[in-house]
């Protein structure tokens, strides 16, 4: 029966789409005790996935009894923040009869979707070192995932996402949109710009990458795009170089230790000091390595950068993350296993608070009631077959081929980790190029 649902979920090409891109099919190849369901929202300002839980709950459950069925969960625990009192009053309404699903409310802090601190908060487990929630016996799924997961089963791929459009846009909404729909269209869908200097970033705020070409198409994994001021604060922050970030940090880091005590995970007692590898590149101290192979500890959560640095602007997370790339390249493996982490007794009091996090960022104007609506038809779609983890997908299809909404146009080798990808709207394969397929009505 695993492998009919893991079979199922493959072909329906599911990837994690709170961002991660993960191969659903292949989390839920694992035996677990339980599947702990991710609709915490993590980013700020976006609302994508609260819609999905208020517009889908019957699906997400569906969703979770099919990862319950094929892993072997006993229980699920859906985390959901408190404050989103329509969604937690929609999953109330939604939760079976047999008790095997129930809910945990969640504070409103950054990063409670981090799966590390995500799976402590629902199930009081700290996840080791270089580990997985498997580790805990646990899966942890985003809901949106599940509700994918739940339409597979029925027999729909993923050929749609909801995707938060907020920040600079003359009327910034929720929609549900085809797969590869280009920026350049949900710029439209969103009636434009209110003001000329604007920075797409897909994603939130914290995490979010910017776009650099518009007439890309947006990913299974864009829960939302972002349109901010050329020089607000965070694009700032994210166009800065490597080697402006490293002459910064070792003419002003001051060794205050604020990254490392704001840090998520070293407050669920990973060995993770932002402050202490500063420290390392600006004393070019090469006998540190453990504070430089921690870089395979750190979750990109920025919390280092644009909280606990804001006064002297400078990125442990950027360091962390040139870093990981270089050990990666050199095939050097995370050796950093601890499995003894014990939670800092400040882990509740420096939880950072959402409503804070906006105003320190500059952030509270765009955080308004933001609308639902619905689905949105485009005529053109440029599908990038690269953006999840594992291998690109390859091209099933050949220029001038006439393809319906759900037809399969490109999958990763089988042997190999990866995807595959469907036609989002009904029309005819127009390019092929690198890594992308584009479809026309
Ligand atoms: S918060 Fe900034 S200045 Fe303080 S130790 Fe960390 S990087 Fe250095
Ligand atoms: S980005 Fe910074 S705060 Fe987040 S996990 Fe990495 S070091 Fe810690």
């Amino acid at each position: 029966m695993t492998n009919r649902i893991t079979h199922i979920i493959k072909q329906a090409g599911i990837v994690g789409a709170g961002g991660a891109g993960f191969p659903a099919y292949v989390k839920l190849e694992a035996h677990v005790n339980t599947i702990t369901a991710n609709g915490s929202e993590c980013e700020p300002l976006l609302a994508s996935d609260r819609y999905v839980m208020i517009q889908q709950a019957n699906w997400i459950m569906k969703g979770l009894k099919v990862a319950m069925q094929a892993t072997g969960a006993k229980e699920a625990i859906i985390g959901v923040k408190a404050h989103y009192k329509e969604a937690v009053a929609a999953l109330s309404a939604a939760l079976p009869q047999d008790k095997s699903i129930r809910l945990h409310l969640l504070g409103n802090y950054y990063p409670a979707g981090d799966e590390f601190l995500l799976v402590y908060d629902v199930t009081g487990k700290v996840i080791p070192e270089g580990g997985l929630p498997l580790d805990v016996n646990v899966v942890v799924c985003n809901v949106t995932t599940l509700m994918q997961i739940a339409h597979a089963m029925d027999g729909k791929p993923v050929t749609e996402r909801a995707v938060t459009l907020a920040g600079e846009f003359q009327s910034p909404k929720v929609v549900v949109v085809p797969i590869g729909t280009t920026y350049k269209d949900l710029i439209n869908i969103a009636g434009g710009f209110t003001r000329n200097d604007v920075v797409l970033i897909d994603g939130g705020p914290m995490m979010g990458k910017i776009v650099d070409d518009w007439n890309t198409g947006m990913a299974k994994t864009t829960s939302g795009v972002l349109a901010l001021p050329k020089d607000h604060f965070i694009v700032r922050m994210m166009t800065k170089t490597l080697s402006q970030m490293v002459k910064l940090s070792k003419a002003a880091c001051c060794q205050c230790f604020r990254c490392t005590d704001l840090c998520p995970r070293n407050l669920i007692g990973h060995h993770l000091f932002p402050h202490m590898t500063m420290r390392t590149i600006d004393y070019n101290n090469a006998e540190m390595t453990d504070h430089i192979t921690s870089a395979f500890l750190c979750s990109q959560c920025g919390v280092c950068e644009l909280i606990g640095c804001d006064f002297m602007l400078l990125s442990p997370r950027q360091i962390y993350a040139a870093y990981r790339k270089e050990l990666v390249k050199k095939g050097i493996k995370n050796p950093h296993r601890r499995t003894d982490c014990k939670v800092s007794s400040q882990f509740e009091n420096r939880k950072i608070a959402i409503p804070m996090l906006l105003k320190k960022l500059d952030l509270e104007k765009y955080d308004i009631d933001i609308p639902f609506a619905g689905k949105q038809e485009v005529t053109n779609v440029r599908i990038a077959l690269n953006r999840h983890v594992g291998k690109p997908a390859v091209a099933t299809v050949r220029p001038g081929q006439t393809v319906r909404t759900c037809d399969v146009i490109a999958s990763t080798p089988e042997d190999q980790l990866g995807t595959v990808y469907h036609a989002s709207i009904d029309g005819t394969v127009v390019d092929i190029s690198g890594d992308r397929v584009e479809i026309a009505r």
